[in-house]
């Protein structure tokens, strides 16, 4: 049976296919260390899994509002808007299962047939398939990693045009690591005035930033937060992604188109999450700065360990949990040699080219895990890549 072309080019995210048959392989008794998915190994904060229990328990297990419940909206403009150094309404705020509906239909919204978006690349593979979906024309933009992984101006530069519609940009970076310099910022920002464009800044791992730096967001640079739809959430800065609990914040009139989107597909956020949401934003914040203090830790360990395996060089990322080592230096294809290592040494990682084609090259790693985890998986990818 044909599908419409809309939905056609859908491919499965790279990360669930490594999934999968790491699983099979641990189904068939290999001891596999996991080092693909990007979810934090913490446990929900206590507080926060508490609020949601007793929210259930009292029966906070209704529909709510498609944007939200108000206290929640109210807080989370509060909070991101000083975070960001901006002012933000209530209205403004659209509550969302994830950050990635608000990725989806703020594109929906804004994106006409035929209209080009720029995206990054390597990027989250969930970009080029919501452009797709929308009927656009996906225009990746390569991150290099002379540049540490910043967006390549020049060719930005050539890209962008009267076409342009949306800019995607996401800092820090899955799966680079990289934190965009305001400098960039404020280049990309005078493009999207200079040819009216939206832009839409993926700032989900925000809180996850290291050596005391900031993710500035472009939302801040003067006249920007009129075009911009910032995109944030609860899974990685809370160690939430099970909970679904995410958020955009956008221009009100977006926002309303963004709102009659959710009513008809969505419905609404669950009524629970959003209590454990509230609790996670107004209650305190040590376990998160503990839990950034300690993804440094793996980070610097994790790439010490990369760099003294033959054949890969790897940078010191600036935010979010990803080592995205560089192994040309070993001759093959990031594909193959992830194959090989989640065969020979039972390692599972994700090869650059499940992130676009400038991806290739390279292997993302996730270090949201254990010290032991990291060292062990190090170890072992050192002894398999020594033996070829
Ligand atoms: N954006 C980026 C860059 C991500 O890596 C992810 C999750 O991996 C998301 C958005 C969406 O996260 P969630 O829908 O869990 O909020």
């Amino acid at each position: 049976m044909p599908f419409t072309s809309r939905t056609a080019h859908l491919k499965p995210e790279g990360a669930y296919q490594v999934l999968a048959r790491a699983n099979q392989l641990e189904a068939a008794g290999k001891d596999i260390i996991h080092l693909e998915i990007g979810q934090p190994d913490y446990a929900t904060f206590a507080n926060v899994s508490e609020a949601g229990i007793d929210a259930i328990r009292s029966g906070k297990t209704r529909y709510t509002s498609p944007a939200g419940m108000p206290p929640l909206r109210e807080a989370i403009a509060e909070d991101a808007g000083r975070r960001r150094g901006i002012k933000v309404l209530p209205e403004e705020v659209i509550v969302s299962p994830g950050g990635k509906p608000n990725l989806f239909f703020p594109t929906l919204a804004l994106v006409e047939p035929g209209d080009e978006v720029i995206y990054p690349d390597p990027g989250f593979p969930t970009y080029e398939a919501m452009i797709r979906v929308a009927g656009g024309v996906p225009v990746a933009v390569p991150l290099l990693e002379t540049n540490q992984f910043s967006f390549a101006l020049e060719e930005f530069d050539r890209l962008v045009n009267e076409h342009t519609r949306l800019i995607i940009l996401n800092s820090p970076s899955n799966p680079t690591g990289g934190v965009m310099p305001p400098t960039d910022l404020e280049h990309i920002a005078a493009q999207a005035e200079r040819f009216d464009c939206w832009l839409m800044s993926d700032e989900i791992y925000t809180r996850l930033v290291y050596d005391g730096r900031i993710a500035p967001s472009i939302a801040a640079l003067p006249g920007m937060q009129a075009r911009t739809i910032i995109v944030d959430g609860f899974s990685k800065t809370y160690s939430m992604t099970g909970w679904r609990l995410g958020f955009g914040i956008m221009p009100q009139t977006l926002a309303e188109r963004v709102e009659l989107l959710l009513t008809h597909s969505l419905g609404s956020t669950a009524h629970f999450t959003q209590f454990a949401g509230l609790e996670a934003i107004q209650g305190p914040q040590e376990a998160v700065q503990q839990m950034v203090r300690e993804y440094q830790h793996h980070r610097d360990v994790i790439v010490d360990g990369l760099n003294v395996i033959p054949g890969f060089t790897c940078q010191r990322p600036q935010g979010a949990f990803y080592a995205f080592p560089n192994i040309t230096g070993t001759g093959l294809e990031s594909s193959a040699l992830a194959n090989l290592i989640l065969d020979q040494a039972g390692v599972a990682l994700l090869p650059g080219s499940a992130f676009g084609a400038y991806g290739e090259g390279y292997l993302r790693l996730s270090y949201a895990n254990s010290i032991e985890n990291i060292e062990a998986g190090l170890n072992r990818i050192r002894k398999a890549i020594e033996s070829l």
